[in-house]
Formats: C-alpha cells, structure tokens, sequence
C-alpha cells in the first residue's frame, strides 16, 4: 500500500501562540509532498520538523484570511534563494495571484523558477489536480470570503495477481499488466478465463478531506462521504456556538457532527482559538458524539 499521510504544521487559529503555529499542513501521497495551507511560521515548522519543503510542488490554499497564507511569500523566497528551479503550482482564490506579484514587484525579485496559479472556486466542486495515483477536488466551505476545503483521493489500485492460479492455469507474465487492470484472460486454446479467477481484491482506495475554515452545514458531507480520514476545523466549544455562527467558523461538537454525517473513518480537530490553553475539553466534546475524534498536534504525523 502507497505511503498517504499527514502531518500537522500548524493548528491555531487566527493567533500564533507559544506553543501552537497558524494552519498548515504537508500530506504525503506514495512519497509527493503537497503543502495545505501556509500560514506565518510554516517554513521555520518545516525546518524544525525535518520536513524538505523543496520537494513541494503543489501548494493548495483553503482561503485569503493571513491566518492560512501569510507564511507564502517567505517560502516563495527561500525557494528562489535555494535556487529551485521545478514549476510550483499554487491552488487558491484567484486574488493570490495579485498580491503574491505585488510582493515579487515592490522587492524586485525576480525568481529562477515559475509559478504557476490555479483559481479555485468555491461555488462548485472541480477537481484540481491529477496525477497518475492522486486527485485532487475542491470541497465548497461558508466562510466569511471565498473558502475551499481539499479532498485528496486515491485511484484505484492495481488487482493482485493470483501467483497460484496464474501457474495452475499456465498464464503468461505477459498478461499480468492487463489482468491487474481487470481484464479477462483469453487462452491460446480459445477459453476466456474470467478475471476474478486470476486476480484477488486490490487495496482499498483512501481519501483524506481537509476542512477549514466554515460554518457548520451538511452540504459538504455528502462530497466527502466516507473519506479515512477527516481534518475539520473545531475553533470553538459549544457553549460559543453563536459566536462561532457569526465568526463563520464551527464548533468541536459540530466538527463531530460532520464526520458522523459523512461516516468518516477518523476525525482530526484543529483550528483552535487562542482562547484555549487546554484542549482536552474539546475533544472531549467531540468525543462525545464521534469516538475516534483526535487533537491535531504539531509535529505528529497521522495515517490516512
Ligand atoms: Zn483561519
Ligand atoms: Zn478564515
């Protein structure tokens, strides 16, 4: 089974805390490194976690709020003084584009590598990448400005080949690349051997969904239905409820909610205000309502 993990950069909200960093996060598909987001302090994170943020090429950002980009334009920077040369793809609201040429403008920067701006739009579901075992769709959020989530989904895997009926039933080496793809054997003697006979189940196909920053609703649940793993932002308790209604952001408990709508396999919460020191209490919150809800910790790194 191919590598599909991530790893938490960053999971404060607005604030940049002691001991908690602005939303990022780096998902490893099959060992292609994407960035999620990129708020201030996401490439020193990179450097304290050992992560080599050179081998990014694909940068998806949620929404223009400083809280999930302002870390851009300095790892645009350090990439120039590194001297990268590979295209880097940048996902997100059309505006970026703007304000990052602004930035290279004003310093004269001129970088050795290209950019290359894909818009995204929050009113429909697109896919925005696509690569021989990944695709990447957009997730539509309500937030106060233009805002998508990202779900990453595997293609499917290859069949396995069934060593001991392929023997038995003298197939050629030959035929293994079609088999694997699901088709039927057809012997030299003329006898079509179906491919269930030959083949056994692949690996299931995963698909991680990031969700940050939105008001609670159900819409998006059915588009993620039954991804492994969920990251939902969780800013607030209940008790904030309507605080977090008119800031356009959810709560712990409506995160839960979520994933029990679209039968997650586990929940990450993140996103947290900086008015929580301790965030066993929204977990527990969570919890309550989705068992295998768990904290998003920086530095950790979670199977999908
Ligand atoms: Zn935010
Ligand atoms: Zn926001």
């Amino acid at each position: 089974m191919r590598d599909f993990s991530v790893t938490i950069i960053g999971s404060s909200a607005a604030l940049p805390l002691k001991n908690r960093n602005l939303t990022a996060q780096v998902v490893n598909h099959a060992g292609r490194l994407f960035l999620v987001d990129c708020g201030e302090g996401t490439q020193i994170q990179m450097i304290k976690l050992k992560i080599k943020s050179m081998r990014i090429n694909h940068i998806f950002i949620s929404h223009l709020h400083g809280d999930h980009f302002y870390g851009l334009i300095g790892l645009i920077s350090t990439f120039h003084l590194l001297g990268r040369k590979e295209d880097l793809h940048l996902y997100a609201p059309e505006q970026l584009e703007s304000i990052i040429s602004l930035q290279l403008e004003i310093s004269l920067t001129r970088l050795n590598y290209r950019i290359i701006y894909h818009s995204t739009n929050p009113d429909i579901v697109e896919t925005i990448y696509d690569d021989d075992k990944l695709v990447v769709t957009t997730i539509p959020m309500m937030h106060r400005i233009p805002t998508t989530g990202f779900l990453f989904t595997e293609k499917p895997y290859p069949r396995h080949i069934n060593m001991e009926a392929a023997e038995r039933l003298n197939v050629p080496y030959t035929s293994f690349v079609a088999l694997k793809s699901g088709e039927d054997y057809l012997s030299e003697d003329g006898t079509l051997i179906p491919n269930s006979l030959l083949t056994i189940e692949p690996f299931p196909q995963r698909s991680y969904a990031f969700c940050s920053d939105t008001v609670y609703n159900e819409v998006y649940a059915d588009l993620i239905s039954g991804c492994n793993l969920l990251y939902h932002e969780a800013t607030f308790m209940s008790d904030m409820a309507e605080i977090a209604r008119l800031k356009m952001h959810s709560t712990s408990a409506q995160a839960a909610l979520v994933a029990v709508k679209s039968r997650a396999g586990k929940l990450l919460i993140g996103h947290f205000s900086a008015r929580y020191d301790n965030l066993l209490p929204l977990l527990e919150e969570a919890r309550r309502i989705f068992p295998e809800t768990y904290l998003a910790e920086e530095g950790v790194t979670y199977s999908v």
